[in-house]
């Protein structure tokens, strides 16, 4: 049997089945006269049951096994470095491409606080490298690679999820947990290398899959873009018929401010993105995230958070505070708790909501613009859009 898939005459090595969407997966196994549920059973054996080899998919039968193992791969990448935390919270990838690129994937888990149960959040990169060169994130450092493909997106949520289903159910054979208790990744963070609406096409495609209530099904509401503030991307955004968070990387409550750090602020300047996201707030009824990485002396001082305060006023927003090192020999240091805990009283006098998120202990590289921290403030205001 043959199957007629383009990608298999370019590369010598086998293409993977992640690249493939639904529809293209199904055609392919009708092309070799299979049933529909056949494509079911496939997309369900790698998205839901999350399986490394299609010989271990024992409902296909052993042809069909033997036709998919010659063709594809499942996944491209290989793991280069994997890290994890002293504290055990958090584990760091660093996967290698297919052409040899390098990207970094972190799993973050939280303990149940309160109602709220235990979540496990992957932060995926979504390009190696970046063009956007924030002047404190090591991958802005290193310039633009390529976006990666919609497969290469979703294999690193599909590794995270391996691993922390395994986590889950080592909890249930030692009692800790039920059965119906596993859980797996709860949440996704497009907050990694690269910035995901510079990679638009193959940023929704990967969210269409991973949101797919037949494979892994992470929520809409549990899935977060962040953004450096790429106005086209925030509109087309705005138009989707899915309920995903924005967060957009402000750093800077005016354009002098900003422009120091981010470049990008000369092409997309506060007042303008500021206006699409009062048209993404309208449009969707979603409150933005805004991420402020205090930088001591830069941009946190009482005059910054006021103005920060005056801008933010009328938006439909909470505020993540988050005094972290910047990466690298950078110019600026770390603002103290105190002076990120003023700040915060600062803003809400003028009735912004935030908060303020400590660094916890890092003993391994936090990777893009302090990935790590940003990742675990998003998650953990998370819950004021899924009231
Ligand atoms: S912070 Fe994000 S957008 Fe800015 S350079 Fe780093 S990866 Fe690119």
């Amino acid at each position: 049997m043959e199957i007629k898939n383009p990608l298999l005459t370019l590369n010598s090595k086998l293409p993977s089945i992640l690249e493939l969407s639904k529809a293209q997966l199904f055609e392919n196994l009708q092309s070799l006269q299979q049933p529909r549920f056949r494509g079911e059973q496939v997309w369900r054996a790698i998205y839901k049951e999350c399986q490394t080899s299609f010989h271990d998919m024992t409902n296909l039968s052993k042809e069909l096994r033997s036709v998919l193992s010659q063709n594809y791969s499942i996944g491209s990448s290989s793991t280069v470095i994997a890290k994890k935390s002293l504290d055990g919270s958090t584990d760091k990838t660093l996967f290698r491409l297919s052409d040899g690129e390098l990207i970094e994937t972190v799993l973050m888990r939280y303990e149940a606080d309160g109602h709220r149960r235990g979540r496990k959040t992957v932060c995926v990169s979504t390009q190696a490298g970046c063009a956007l060169g924030c002047t404190f994130c090591a991958t802005g450092q290193q310039g633009f690679r390529r976006n990666l493909t919609v497969g290469e997106i979703t294999e690193q949520v599909l590794v995270m999820e391996r691993l922390a289903r395994t986590e889950d159910e080592k909890e249930v054979d030692i009692g800790q947990r039920s059965r119906g208790e596993i859980q797996g990744v709860t949440n996704v963070v497009f907050m990694g290398m690269g910035e995901p609406l510079a990679n638009y096409d193959n940023m929704m495609e990967a969210i269409r899959v991973l949101n797919d209530q037949k494979g892994i099904g992470i929520g809409a509401r549990h899935i977060t873009i962040s953004t450096v503030g790429l106005i086209p991307g925030i509109e087309r955004l705005a138009e989707e018929n899915i309920q995903i968070n924005l967060a957009v990387s402000l750093h800077a409550p005016d354009n002098d401010t900003r422009s120091e750090t981010m470049p990008v602020n000369k092409r997309y300047p506060i007042e303008d993105l500021l206006l699409a996201c009062q048209k993404f707030v309208k449009k969707t009824k979603r409150r933005i995230f805004i991420e402020y990485v205090l930088l001591k002396g830069q941009n946190d001082t009482p005059k910054h958070a006021a103005k920060l305060g005056t801008i933010l006023k009328d938006l439909l927003c909470h505020v993540n505070l988050i005094p972290v090192n910047p990466t690298g020999e950078g110019p600026y240091q770390r603002t103290s708790y105190k002076e990120a805990q003023r700040f915060q009283s600062d803003l809400k006098i003028f009735n912004v909501p935030s908060t303020v998120r400590m660094e916890k202990g890092i003993d391994i590289d936090a990777g893009c613009g302090q990935l790590r921290d940003r990742a675990l403030a998003l998650t953990d205001s998370l819950g004021t859009n899924l009231a």
